[in-house]
């Protein structure tokens, strides 16, 4: 039996978190989503009001706990001993999350405790560098994209609020937003892998998708449950 690192990136809302913890439960293995931990630093730093000069946020990382805690074939994050539930996803944490993800003392937190705890194998982690920077010999990498109108509808929908045109492309131009930044920014940025299978989920449903992957797993040599 082999336990494999299977890497998932791209864009917001492409279906990333879903598609990896199903993958995971298919095959026996751990779900790891780097996002949240980046969403668990930026909601520390919202409530603490930590100070955006260098050394100072740094200094305020330095002195924070967190914590991966295993919860079935999951995780939650603990932010100081504390789990900030459904904050992790709230509109403000996300508008935040680009900005603090974007600097090196935070990613390089986020790394470490990644590879500690995905580095053995047996795991699915998705996020945006997992297969460039994180993880970059997973046997398999995955880059997930759909059209920005369907991200779009399935994070309204997620949220359990109206899909109106209008509201479809609000969110669309939010979620491009943070592309643009995730994109863009020095440290780690948001990068399809060159040896990454490109998935187009557009036309798919979550099943088809999770199957292709689940598949593709197989022939790297991960074995079913
Ligand atoms: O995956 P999710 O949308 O929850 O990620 C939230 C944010 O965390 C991203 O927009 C990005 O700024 C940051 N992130 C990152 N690198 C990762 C995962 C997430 O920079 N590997």
């Amino acid at each position: 039996m082999t336990d494999i690192i299977i890497a998932i990136d791209g864009p917001a809302a492409s279906g990333k978190s879903t598609t990896a913890a199903r993958v995971a439960r298919v095959l026996g293995y751990n779900h790891l989503n780097s996002g949240l931990l980046y969403r668990g630093i930026t909601w520390a730093a919202m409530v603490e009001d930590w100070p955006s000069d260098e050394t100072r946020f740094n200094r305020s990382l330095a002195d924070l706990s967190l914590e991966l805690e295993r919860v079935g074939s999951g995780y939650r994050v603990l932010v100081d001993g504390v789990d900030p539930g459904v904050n992790l996803v709230s509109p403000a944490t996300s508008a935040r999350v680009s900005e603090v993800s974007a600097r090196p003392e935070v990613r390089d937190r986020v790394l470490s405790l990644l590879r500690a705890e995905g580095g053995h194998g047996g795991v699915v982690c998705d996020g945006r560098d997992i297969g460039t920077v994180v993880f970059p010999t997973a046997e398999l990498k995955i880059f997930l994209i759909a059209s920005a109108e369907e991200r779009g509808r399935r994070r309204l929908l997620d949220h359990g609020l109206e899909v109106s045109d209008e509201a479809v492309s609000q969110e669309a131009a939010r979620l491009a937003a943070r592309d643009a930044a995730d994109s863009s920014r020095s440290a780690s940025p948001l990068r399809e892998a060159p040896d990454a299978v490109r998935v187009d989920t557009t036309e798919m449903d979550a099943g088809e998708v999770v199957r292709r992957i689940v598949s593709l797993a197989r022939d790297r040599g991960a074995t079913v449950g």
